[in-house]
């Protein structure tokens, strides 16, 4: 690197600190500029995400939560996999898919041929519904701009969306997960596999394999994007 890098990489980190401590004070613009310290312009540390969300009472789904779940595994992940909700065993926990459906995830995950802390996951909202209901339109999109952050602090090269819910929020689209998955889509700056939810899988095994072939996709796109 030259020494013009060097002071121009420095110069980028003194921005960026700035703005995050400017952010921090609850300034969100700059008069006479046009540039605005807004939060896409920043990308906060999965700590900071998580300090931002605090003991959040930003929706309704707060009341009848035990813990926020905000997501696990590796920061750095190039594989990040989306779902829809926590749901009773993850509100308990604190933790996204340690239930039955988790269980089914995980066996996904390791079949690929990565451990569970070699990938993210999250859910599009971090708090339970109350009666595993989905939720409604104004929870996740309260929720969200969490979501996005923790994307862009992961800088996944692919994500997996697991089910209707999630995928259709992703993508903002109505199409169902039957036509959207196997293939391919633009989402955020990078890669989104559509894929079914571990939960419907338990209830309809003969899925699963529709749903490998999804996967192998995954693994074929991280096997390329490696040696490229
Ligand atoms: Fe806050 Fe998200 Fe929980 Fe709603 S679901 S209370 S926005 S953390």
């Amino acid at each position: 690197m030259t020494e013009k890098q060097l002071e121009s990489t420095e110069l980028h980190r003194q921005v960026k600190k700035h703005l995050e401590r400017i952010q921090e004070m609850g300034i969100t613009e700059i008069k006479g500029s046009r540039r605005v310290a807004r939060e896409p312009d920043i990308i906060l540390s999965l700590e900071k995400i998580r300090e931002d969300i605090g003991d959040c009472t930003r929706c309704q789904l707060h009341e009848k939560r035990t813990n926020i779940v905000f997501g696990t595994g590796d920061p750095h992940a190039q594989l990040m996999f989306i779902g829809e909700a926590p749901g009773h065993d993850e509100d308990i926990k604190g933790e996204p898919f340690v239930g039955r459906a988790g269980q089914l995830l995980t066996k996904m995950i390791e079949a690929m041929g990565y451990k569970r802390s070699h990938v993210y996951i999250a859910n599009i909202v971090k708090c339970r519904p109350p009666d595993n209901r989905y939720p409604e339109p104004d929870e996740s999109k309260t929720c969200y701009p969490f979501l996005l952050q923790q994307i862009d602090a992961v800088k996944p090269k692919i994500i997996v969306s697991l089910g209707n819910l999630a995928t259709q929020t992703l993508l903002e689209t109505k199409t169902g997960i039957t036509a959207l998955h196997g293939t391919f889509r633009e989402f955020h700056g990078t890669t989104l596999m559509p894929t079914y939810h571990p939960a419907f899988l338990l209830r309809n095994p003969n899925m699963k394999k529709p749903c490998w072939e999804d996967l192998k996709k995954v693994i074929e796109f991280l096997k390329n994007s490696s040696s490229s």
